[in-house]
């Protein structure tokens, strides 16, 4: 789903992107020149991998996110994560499945690991 930077305006637009099991909803404004705002909700099925046992199990996804978008190199101040874009346009799914991406890459437990887990500590 790609968007015109230049149809982005000050005021915040409500988008909403779907696509077989996920959903990227929430509204995107221009804040800066060539810097735009976007706040949504993601949600999605995700298969996961458990880090301790290594048993890949479902999971419902569903983080609330804020994320910047600039046409360009962005060559201000900013803390966040910005993802750049360089043809004029927005792609939503690309930040969408990114966004995913890193999701995965922290460290997961399956139900059954996380149960071990707090039998230890009781011990
Ligand atoms: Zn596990």
């Amino acid at each position: 789903m790609k968007l015109e930077f230049k149809k982005i305006l000050n005021l915040p637009k409500t988008f909403c992107f779907e696509k077989e099991n996920l959903s990227f909803v929430g509204s995107l404004k221009k804040v800066k020149n060539n810097l735009v705002e976007i706040d949504g909700f993601i949600k999605a099925d995700v298969i996961l991998t458990c880090d301790r046992c290594g048993k890949e199990y479902q999971e419902k996804f569903d983080s609330e996110v804020k994320i910047f978008a600039s046409e360009g190199l962005f060559s201000g101040d900013l803390d966040e994560i910005i993802y750049e874009f360089h043809e004029g346009y927005i792609d939503l799914s690309e930040i969408v499945y990114s966004e995913i991406e890193s999701l995965k890459s922290d460290y997961h437990y399956c139900d059954e690991c996380i149960e071990k887990q707090e039998i230890c500590y009781e011990v």
